[in-house]
């Protein structure tokens, strides 16, 4: 079957993979689409450390192929959309309704695939969408009703949980708040959305390019700005919560002024590893605080399904994120669209 492997030094689609069986609790999934976000090409360029050779792709819809043994959720022929959280389902944290902090879920990555009598392939981020078939945990395999076209549900499993999530989930957006949004690429569109989805009263995106606003405000935005200089003269005592998309330092630094009293600054761009941040340790004084985030504090299971749901209704965009679609075999095209900006999420299909 087809997929797209890196090497360590290149990617491309290769024809020759194959992919074993699914065991006791795994589900094997035929993929229709799949996003290409950030994160794979973090792995192509050395940002995200991971080894190789591996299967990319980590947000991914398709259809169940076969179920292992005690997989009772999901059957043949159920559409699903997938996550990247592996997560036991059975250690304390899973058990409190947090089961992106389950250790279980980081960093052990499997090698379910092969290519001809080559050594095993990794799976990426416990997923690896951009393969014909995959094979995840049965929690990471969410149902979906039928009439939802799968190329959007694709986006699900990482854009929309990561950045929707971070806004319900983390920074509990409440009716009136006012946030900022700085970066208006896959991720921060997203919050945009959670933002308006929560009620939020001014929800203020900023981005360095102008001609990002039309979608910016689609998707919720209520003013837009191409440089948070202009935040004051909107805010002028400052944000309720200010989102970093981007993952530049000076734009953490720059989220954390922009916070009014009990604001709260949520981290969700990813700068390099070792990258450090400052900020005037008085300027969090009252009671301002600085968020991570790890993939929206999202619990899949529930929150795919709710925006699932949402999007049927009309009040979540799915297929508004898809600027291009594009066969696998075009893979190299998506990427440098993907790289050059010219695409909010380029969407791979099988
Ligand atoms: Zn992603
Ligand atoms: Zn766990």
């Amino acid at each position: 079957m087809r997929g797209v492997v890196f090497d360590g030094k290149r990617v491309r689609v290769v024809e020759d993979l194959a992919v074993r069986e699914p065991g006791p609790g795994e589900v094997l999934v035929a993929i229709a689409a799949a996003g290409l976000c950030h994160s794979d090409l973090s792995v192509v360029d050395g940002t995200i450390p991971f080894p190789v050779p591996v299967v990319l792709g980590h947000e991914g819809a398709g259809v169940v192929e076969a179920v292992g043994a005690g997989v009772t959720h999901v059957g043949p022929g159920d559409h699903v959309a997938l996550s990247t959280l592996a997560n036991c389902g059975t250690c304390p944290e899973c058990d409190r309704g947090r089961p992106t902090m389950c250790r279980e879920a980081i960093g052990r990555p499997g090698k379910p695939f092969t290519r001809g009598a080559a050594d095993p392939v990794y799976q990426f981020a416990s997923n690896s969408a951009f393969a014909e078939r995959t094979i995840v945990k049965a929690v990471q395999a969410v149902p979906i009703p039928k009439d939802i076209p799968l190329r959007a549900a694709a986006l699900i499993g990482c854009g929309v949980l990561t950045g929707v999530g971070a806004v319900l989930n983390r920074a509990r957006v409440d009716r009136g708040d006012s946030v900022v949004v700085i970066g208006t690429g896959g991720i921060g569109l997203n919050v945009l959305q959670g933002a308006r989805l929560a009620g939020a009263l001014r929800i203020i995106a900023v981005d360095a390019d102008p001609a990002k606003e039309s979608a910016a405000r689609q998707f919720g935005a209520t003013d837009f700005l191409t440089s948070a200089e202009g935040v004051r003269d909107l805010l002028p005592t400052g944000a309720d919560h200010a989102f970093e998309c981007v993952g530049r330092v000076e734009l953490i630094r720059q989220a954390i002024d922009l916070l009014d009293r009990h604001g709260q600054a949520v981290l969700l761009g990813v700068p390099p590893a070792a990258a450090e941040a400052s900020f005037l340790v008085s300027s969090l004084y009252l009671d301002k605080s600085v968020l991570g985030c790890r993939y929206g504090s999202s619990r899949p299971q529930r929150d795919i399904a709710l925006y699932a749901e949402l999007y049927r209704q009309g009040r979540l965009l799915l297929d508004e994120l898809v600027t291009e679609v594009y066969p696998v075999e075009d893979f190299e095209k998506a990427r440098a669209d993907a790289e050059a900006g010219r695409v909010a999420r380029a969407v791979l299909t099988f």
